[in-house]
């Protein structure tokens, strides 16, 4: 039984959370550019990360388009979005540096730590759980891994919801210690990269999670291989980044923080490159949950763009009369399934 799509979802709160993004624009393009840098310094992508057919102006391609020093090109085969530089080994080695945690915490670390999983990941949990429900599988049926678990506010949300067996693996010792301060269990592991493909593969569990994960997995194919080998798996549920409205609006935006293409996202999702993934491995579309942040970066970077013409008086009003239509406007771009992330849940293939 497959489950109509669902779209759309309150900006509520996250606007609050996410206010770096408008406070600090020049510090954050400072830091994608850098990012940049790093990828510039790759050999050229030659093949699709999805599909592996060849790629690229050396195979007589034109870019779909550019933005922030990078070239994208959309695979003739599947239709997948790649940047014109490989994300290697060497990429993430110099993109992916830990972040400085803090060895003490006070109470309000606590508390917004809950704030954000409540915000942000519980709503995504939820949908996991109803949509299993659907298929027959109760909460207490369910054995979770959530693979790139972060600071574990996933698989807090999924236990605050009464799922027992769940457990995340990370990389990032900082992010696991962070993660198991939080909570009152160790919800986190920590592992190494190398051993994340066999782990997935042995792993006593019928659903595997990637929340905003797969795009920054350097050996996809070997996870995807991974998940495939391992038929305890009956579902996967994970979060990409889509190719999508919010690419033109950075493209066009190119002094405002490019949240989306760039950066560590080298490559985006579209709908033909997520059937293609999920036919590849013996999975298909289970359900689906799309909403996007496109409005929301559109918004922000008209508000950059009004504070580098200093004009914070056209902002107020700006922000009085967009940000009550913002939900609606990007519940449209949805339902036309050109947001900038998806929510997506494979069933293995009978
Ligand atoms: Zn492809």
């Amino acid at each position: 039984m497959k489950i109509p799509r669902k779209y759309g979802k309150s900006v509520g709160d996250i606007i609050k959370i996410k206010s770096d993004f408008f406070e600090k624009n020049d510090e954050m393009l400072k830091l994608s550019s850098h990012q940049a840098d790093a990828l510039l310094a790759q050999p050229k992508r030659t093949v699709c990360k999805i599909c592996h057919g060849p790629i690229g102006a050396d195979v007589g391609q034109k870019e779909l388009y550019h933005s922030q020093r990078m070239s994208y090109y959309v695979c003739p085969v599947c239709g997948h979005v790649n940047s014109e530089y490989e994300d290697n080994e060497d990429f993430a080695s110099r993109v992916y540096i830990a972040d400085d945690y803090l060895s003490n915490y006070s109470e309000s670390d606590r508390k917004n730590y809950e704030t954000r999983r409540d915000t942000i990941y519980i709503p995504k949990a939820e949908f996991l759980i109803e949509s299993l429900e659907r298929d027959g599988l109760k909460k207490n049926k369910l054995r979770i891994l959530d693979d790139g678990a972060g600071s574990g506010y996933f698989v807090s949300a999924l236990r605050s919801l009464g799922i027992e067996q769940v457990d995340g693996i990370e990389i990032s010792e900082p992010q696991v210690q962070f993660a198991n301060t939080m909570n009152d269990d160790d919800i986190l592991t920590q592992v190494d990269a190398p051993d994340i493909a066999s782990i997935i593969e042995t792993a006593d569990v019928n659903v595997v999670t990637f929340i905003g994960v797969l795009e920054h997995i350097t050996n996809l194919d070997e996870i995807l291989s991974a998940v495939a080998a391992n038929k305890k798996i009956r579902y996967i549920y994970f979060s990409v980044p889509m190719f999508s409205m919010s690419c033109v609006f950075e493209a066009a935006h190119q002094n405002c923080y490019n949240r989306h293409a760039g950066g560590t996202h080298t490559h985006l999702f579209t709908e033909t490159s997520l059937a293609y993934m999920a036919q590849s491995i013996g999975f298909e579309e289970y359900a689906t949950w799309k909403f996007g942040s496109d409005m929301m970066d559109l918004y922000r970077m008209i508000c950059v763009c009004l504070d580098q013409n200093d004009d914070p008086g056209l902002r107020d009003v700006f922000s009085r009369k967009f940000l009550p239509m913002l939900d609606e406007m990007q519940e449209i771009i949805d339902r036309h399934e050109e947001s900038s992330e998806i929510h997506m849940i494979l069933k293995r293939k009978p």
